[in-house]
């Protein structure tokens, strides 16, 4: 095969209104390097590690019926996961 696609990564939801599949890219997060500094603090990557942060969009059209909604925040779903100091 020497056709190569690029695979990005991607958020999966389902729609409400007409319950079919749709696919989202994820969105590379814009933050400040105070910030980014934060977010590798956070989910554990040293201060040297190169790349990017992916975030969810904050909204979602389907693609099948057009209906719009807000999306839930994956990183507020595992808020129960209180650290130990
Ligand atoms: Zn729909």
């Amino acid at each position: 095969m020497d056709r190569k696609v690029e695979l990005h990564p991607a958020f999966v939801w389902d729609c409400d209104e007409c319950g079919r599949e749709n696919f989202v890219r994820a969105v590379v997060a814009e933050m400040s390097e105070e910030e980014e500094a934060e977010a590798k603090e956070y989910f554990g990557y040293e201060p040297w590690e190169d790349g990017e942060f992916l975030r969810s969009p904050k909204t979602v059209q389907c693609e099948f019926c057009g209906a719009e909604f807000d999306t839930l925040d994956p990183d507020l779903l595992d808020e129960d996961e209180e650290e130990e100091e």
